[in-house]
């Protein structure tokens, strides 16, 4: 089914030049941007998106590394979104993410791995509404969604 998932192009993504190389990834396998924007992302929103981490020992590291820098924000429609999405990011722990993968190949970190990717259907609604106005998310039809797949799918 039709889902909508939120990704972040991380500052290591900036700073690297690797916005295009990434939105690639998604558009090439059939995914529709909806929402794109570039944001500065403040402790507090930090704070409220990374709330199941705060009292890690790393999160005063991923709040300085997700605060300095402006992010890419952006939302991604397609079938089975959550899921397939996160299957093309690849697993948190860079080193461990196979080659093909987002993660996988311009990454070798947990905690610079250059993108973030809502981790279930539900977070995935949290997470949209947190970053994006519905003004800010548009429908569109893409030219070649018929060939992408059924209908019915
Ligand atoms: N992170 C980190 N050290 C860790 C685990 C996570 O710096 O040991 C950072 C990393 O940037 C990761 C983010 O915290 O992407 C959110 O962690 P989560 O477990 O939600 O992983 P994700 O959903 O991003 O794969
Ligand atoms: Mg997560």
């Amino acid at each position: 089914m039709k889902e909508r998932t939120l990704l972040l192009l991380k500052p290591d993504a900036l700073h690297r030049g690797l916005i295009g190389a990434i939105i690639s990834r998604f558009e090439n396998k059939g995914f529709k941007v909806v929402g794109l924007k570039m944001i500065h992302i403040t402790k507090e929103l930090s704070k409220e998106h990374y709330s199941h981490l705060v009292s890690k020992p790393f999160y005063a590291d991923l709040e300085k590394f997700m605060t300095l820098e402006p992010v890419v924000a952006m939302v991604v429609e397609g079938k089975e979104a959550v899921d397939v999405v996160r299957l093309i990011v690849g697993p948190t722990n860079a080193s461990k993410a196979e080659g093909g993968t987002i993660r996988g190949d311009f990454s070798n970190s947990t905690s610079r791995n250059v993108i973030h990717a809502s981790d279930s259907k539900e977070t995935a609604v949290k997470e949209i509404a947190r970053f994006f106005k519905p003004t800010e998310l548009f429908d569109y039809k893409l030219s070649s969604e018929h060939y992408l797949y059924a209908s019915d799918e």
